[in-house]
């Protein structure tokens, strides 16, 4: 008896403990299994919005009911006060960003997607870059986990403001690690219901980049890590809808093959299929002003649509 009181005392303590952490609550809600009864009550009224739609001060999870998780992991443009002075005039237009793809992806709600978007610029750190920033192309142009160079070749930082040791470390504590957490919890808790998930990792860029590839990138490119990160049969299907709209080009394990989140949470063996879809901006936006076109996004949301479908088939 006297054991049973010091548990039950124990498992309070670790509840209350748990309802006061920022932390903690974070990770419980990307868990989305309150472990008692209790703490179900504390966690509810923690997130008084429910528990399928969170947002955070860094990112936003849209927890959908489908075994698909989207992940836009350069569509922030914010900036923390105390870097924006730091960068060049150029640079704090955020001008690598992935342009308004979570409107573009908006659509995929319908479809009971899951969405994860970051607040801030990939100027902050590069969630798509391993933590140890070993080079995802090596050999080739790229930019890193705390990119110091803008994809135009130009610098980010003003002479001298570029991040030392500590201050990368400290980004990837405050800003990778916890959307790392938020994705692999997410594809934890869909796959755990449906036996399966597909993990699509959506992106855009400029149609022309001389910095990073020659000539004029094609419409569509799809990366599965030279096809190690999904199925044989996903990546068929995806194709076949590429191939069936002519009126846009297409290339699969090109210039982009699927960066860290691809390569990483890519497990089909394991029934973790994940596919990187790297969008020429063109066919959204204008790219010199970097307005939304939403005309020409609505031809492009229709083969989204039916590459989205196409995992949950
Ligand atoms: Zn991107």
């Amino acid at each position: 008896m006297q054991q049973r009181l010091f548990e039950l005392r124990r498992l309070r303590q670790i509840i209350q403990r748990t309802a006061a952490s920022p932390r903690a609550h974070f990770i419980r809600a990307a868990a989305a299994i309150p472990p008692t009864p209790a703490a179900a009550l504390k966690w509810r009224a923690a997130f008084p919005a429910g528990p399928y739609n969170h947002r955070m001060d860094i990112l936003t999870l849209h927890r959908g009911t489908a075994p698909l998780l989207i992940s836009l992991p350069h569509d922030g443009t914010a900036l923390p006060d105390e870097l924006a002075h730091r960068l060049t005039d150029s640079a704090r237009r955020v001008p690598d960003t992935d342009w308004h793809v979570s409107r573009l992806y908006d659509f995929a709600r319908e479809l009971g997607a899951s969405l994860l978007v970051p607040r801030y610029s990939r100027y902050v750190i590069d969630l798509n870059r391993p933590a140890d920033d070993v080079s995802l192309y090596p050999g080739q142009n790229t930019t890193g986990l705390c990119p110091t160079v803008q994809f135009s070749g130009e610098p980010v930082y003003r002479p001298g403001c570029e991040p030392d040791d500590d201050e990368i470390a400290q980004r990837l504590t405050r800003y990778w690690k916890p959307y790392h957490a938020a994705l692999e919890s997410e594809l934890a808790r869909l796959r755990a219901i449906h036996g399966r998930v597909v993990l699509w990792d959506g992106h855009s860029i400029r149609s022309r980049v001389p910095f990073l590839f020659e000539g004029q990138l094609p419409d569509f490119n799809l990366g599965t890590a030279g096809g190690a990160s999904c199925s044989p049969a996903l990546q068929q299907r995806l194709v076949a809808i590429l191939a069936a709209h002519d009126d846009f080009t297409h290339v699969v394990n090109g210039r982009f093959k699927g960066g860290h989140i691809t390569r990483h949470y890519g497990r089909p063996q394991e029934a973790v299929d994940a596919v990187q879809l790297e969008l020429a901006q063109l066919n959204y936006m204008n790219e010199a002003t970097f307005e939304y076109a939403p005309q020409r996004a609505q031809r492009t949301q229709q083969v989204l649509r039916a590459l989205l479908a196409a995992t949950l088939a």
